[in-house]
């Protein structure tokens, strides 16, 4: 049994949109060379979606080790340049990941941020 609890269902019409483990998503089939990426499946809205969608993964030709390993690059600091030379990729495909990435993350941030504090007396002392 796959484990789906951190996917969500990305249709924002969706009664579900958005919701982790609300139990209405499964996997309807897998795709890629080696079958190693899942097509999720919401039975409220009956969408289907990768299970990257929304993510700088999402129609990646790099192998994962190679697509993380620019990743971790530019999170360390290294510039465009540098992580093309270190990692063995294009200079063009970093900054592509790299802009993917900040965007995905700025959303993250959004959205965790976005919260408000349930204790009104501020965080414990
Ligand atoms: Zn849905």
């Amino acid at each position: 049994m796959d484990d789906l609890s951190r996917f969500c269902c990305l249709n924002p019409d969706c009664p579900d949109h958005g919701r982790r483990d609300a139990g209405n998503l499964s996997v309807c089939m897998r795709y890629g060379t080696q079958l190693q990426h899942r097509l999720l499946y919401c039975t409220t809205c009956k969408a289907r979606f990768s299970e990257r969608k929304g993510t700088p993964l999402f129609g990646a030709r790099l192998p994962r080790d190679k697509l993380l390993a620019v990743l971790a690059h530019l999170a360390d600091g290294c510039g465009v340049r540098q992580t093309a030379r270190l990692v063995g990729v294009g200079k063009n495909t970093v900054s592509r990941l790299g802009l993917l990435a900040g965007e995905h993350a700025r959303r993250l941030h959004d959205e965790l941020v976005g919260f408000s504090p349930l204790d009104y007396q501020g965080p414990a002392r």
